[in-house]
């Protein structure tokens, strides 16, 4: 169960979130945001064992033609040797002794499997680089089912909801209904005890978030535009001016504001 108080929670939600999935046993690496060496999260982690680092990588992972895209991460682990796993095949691939093809799989599944992931969801999304992105689909999904529909209400009547299998931001399960996927979702906020609710909110911003990228690709042409169009035009002036004004925010800022806002006032 994760321990700490309230007031140091609603500092940053987001940060007390990740690191849970670390302390309940279901990641061996989460990404954040940076924090300062001195810190109410660094000392946390200190606390609890838990060390932070820059991580560099190269190859790229993200969709696309380019191979290389150096970007750093900020993760924190209990062990190092986490990190020098994914260090090791990334040097392979630029060595050249692993193919771009073969070496980009590779580390989609081996951070996959670091970061709890599960593999179906993992599979899926190595196997979407060649075809839709796994993000179109499960936008497309979320449609489709109503589950953009129950959420806009759920938000419009302070209603707290969970989706599971929106565990955290950038992690796409394999389908909505993924059972692995939410089975992680369900393990997490028991672990979270008091602070469920926080998770829950959490798991709707993130629903909320595709929802954005689909807002964003009404401006744009494309698989999920049309769709997107469709669903837009049937929506009120409220759901527009709130996707207006969520468009360009710093999404875990944001994420943390409402998060604090809502808990303080239950
Ligand atoms: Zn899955």
């Amino acid at each position: 169960m994760l321990r700490v108080d309230l007031r140091s929670f609603l500092s940053n939600p987001v940060f007390f979130i990740e690191i849970s999935r670390i302390l309940g046993g279901i990641s061996k690496i989460v990404a954040l945001k940076p924090f300062e060496l001195q810190s109410l999260e660094a000392e946390f982690c200190k606390r609890n064992g838990l060390k932070a680092f820059f991580l560099d990588l190269k190859v790229s992972r993200i969709l696309g033609d380019s191979k290389i895209s150096p970007m750093t991460l900020f993760v924190v682990t209990r062990d190092k040797k986490f990190l020098k796993a994914i260090q090791r095949v990334e040097n392979r691939v630029l060595s050249g002794e692993l193919s771009f093809q073969k070496g980009r799989r590779r580390l989609i599944e081996l951070e996959g499997k670091l970061f709890g992931y599960p593999e179906c969801c993992v599979k899926a999304y190595a196997r979407s680089k060649s075809n839709i992105p796994l993000e179109t689909k499960l936008i497309i999904e979320c449609f489709e089912s109503g589950t953009f529909k129950s959420l806009l209400a759920s938000l419009k009547n302070s209603r707290i909801d969970f989706f599971p299998q929106f565990f955290t931001m950038n992690f796409y399960p394999c389908h909505l209904e993924c059972r692995k996927a939410k089975r992680v979702g369900i393990k997490l906020v028991k672990f979270l005890g008091d602070f469920e609710n926080a998770f829950k909110l959490r798991t709707m911003l993130n629903a909320l978030y595709l929802l954005r990228v689909a807002y964003k690709s009404t401006f744009y042409n494309g698989n999920l535009s049309k769709k997107a169009k469709e669903f837009f035009n049937l929506q009120d002036g409220d759901v527009l001016g709130m996707l207006e004004a969520i468009v360009d925010v710093d999404y875990e800022l944001f994420s943390n504001k409402f998060i604090k806002r809502v808990l303080q006032f239950r």
